[in-house]
């Protein structure tokens, strides 16, 4: 008989010593800031060889970690009785706010952990990118790496990653954004660079809304949903445009079934295609906010354009006095003034009747079942509505239906009538404009013309 045997190996619950001094460390490739735990967990014999791969790491002078405060790279010591094990600093000058971090605000730890992740490989990288991109564009003077940057306020100041001057007039900070810790110090950037006329410009090395990252994302909402990213490739486009190119990711957003959705887009653009909005330190290629606030007055425009249409066509016999007063206050909130009942507004029947009449391609109100005994009314009783007519025709084509239906030819010996009284301003065929602002926003299709002279 054969026993099956299982080999369960001890994972030791942790492997990090209790309230280590470095508890966060930077990974100095990417400048990702991670928790100690992250890199010293699970496997005993990983952690071992997480250990000497730091030491040959620095022996070689190529640094895998370093401390988040200060940017001196570490190793990992051993406690080897108790089999745990914490993060060193390579050199102990005592210069290292860690260890008496106790004494910090989390404001100056964060703007310390700040300054360190400038020191990894990627965030250099990406300084030199922006600033070679720069260089490429004559609009551009100035470019300094690391340039300190004096405030108006007494002993503020800041090291922007890179900075330049716009158009010989207008400072601007590029900072790179490559690690997620950094939310309170973003908006304290912001209102340094807003206080003293610059404007700040956020660069990432990569942006995806997928993977959603919360410093990302908040200055992704705050500036307008645009990003952008530099990277050897925009570099070669700066260079091949002769000015400042990068890769623009922005969201647009759409209404369907009802529900605002965001769609994520992204291409290089130069920065003189950019909006720049000094005021609230946004930078954009796609004016988000702009758009959706349109959409969505837009989308409830159409809703009430529609309700409208429901109640009228609905007509006659079916005053309802509560559905009618909702329509006159949302009308009123956008500045459109209804009577109080339908039947007290001058003209207002027989005007929407024709109206309607003509875009449903139908009788609504009316008892004539054809467009040309319409009009002939219209014209003998209602000359005021005859240009609003006209217009509501042209937009739905009626002409050849009505030109069909006027088998007698009389409707046709009128048009010349109406049109030579509009030339000489016959003001028995003046247009009446008392609903226009009505008409306008329930018939947008005849919106812009019917403002103009009558024709
Ligand atoms: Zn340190």
């Amino acid at each position: 008989m054969v026993y099956a045997s299982t080999v369960t190996e001890t994972v030791d619950e942790r492997l990090l010593v209790a309230d280590p001094q470095i508890d966060e460390v930077m990974d100095l490739a990417t400048g990702e800031i991670a928790p100690a735990e992250s890199w010293v967990s699970g496997d005993y014999q990983q952690v071992l060889e997480l250990r000497m791969r730091l030491m040959q790491d620095l022996q070689a002078n190529r640094p895998l970690l370093a401390c988040p405060m200060c940017a001196v790279p570490v190793h990992l010591v051993s406690l080897a009785a108790e089999r745990r094990f914490y993060f060193r600093h390579e050199t102990e000058d005592g210069r290292c706010p860690a260890r008496t971090k106790g004494r910090l605000s989390g404001e100056q730890i964060l703007a310390l952990k700040y300054d360190g992740a400038r020191e990894s490989q990627a965030h250099r990288d990406m300084k030199d990118v922006i600033a070679a991109s720069l260089r490429c564009d004559p609009d551009f003077s100035q470019i300094e790496i690391e340039p300190t940057w004096k405030g108006i306020d007494a002993n503020s100041r800041r090291r922007p990653d890179v900075r330049a001057v716009w158009k010989g007039h207008l400072p601007v900070a590029f900072e790179v954004q490559l690690s997620t810790t950094f939310l309170r110090v973003i908006a304290q950037r912001r209102q340094f660079y807003l206080r003293n006329g610059g404007l700040l410009l956020w660069v990432f090395k990569d942006f995806d809304m997928g993977d959603a990252r919360l410093t990302q994302d908040d200055i992704f909402y705050n500036n307008n949903r645009n990003a952008f990213v530099a990277s050897p490739g925009t570099l070669a486009a700066s260079r091949e445009a002769g000015n400042l190119v990068l890769d623009c990711v922005w969201s647009e957003p759409s209404i369907e079934l009802g529900q605002l959705g965001w769609r994520q887009f992204h291409r290089h653009a130069s920065f003189g295609e950019l909006t720049i909005d000094q005021a609230a330190q946004r930078v954009f290629l796609f004016d988000a906010d702009g758009e959706k606030t349109q959409l969505l007055g837009g989308y409830a425009d159409a809703e009430l354009r529609g309700a409208f249409r429901s109640y009228w066509l609905r007509q006659p016999n079916s005053y309802d006095e509560d559905l009618w007063t909702e329509l006159v206050e949302s009308f009123e909130a956008r500045g459109i003034e209804l009577p109080t009942h339908p039947g007290m507004g001058q003209g207002l029947y027989a005007l929407l009747d024709t109206l309607y009449t003509v875009k449903e391609g139908r009788a609504v109100g009316w008892r004539y079942d054809t467009l040309v005994k319409l009009a002939h009314h219209i014209f003998e009783r209602h000359r005021g509505h005859l240009w609003m007519f006209k217009l509501m025709l042209a937009a739905h084509d009626r002409g050849a239906q009505i030109k069909r239906e006027d088998t007698t030819r009389k409707w046709r010996a009128k048009v010349p009538v109406y049109r030579e009284a509009w030339a000489s301003g016959d003001k028995d065929f003046d247009h009446d404009d008392a609903w226009d602002d009505l008409v306008a926003f329930l018939f947008p299709e005849i919106a812009n013309e019917l403002g103009t002279t009558p024709h």
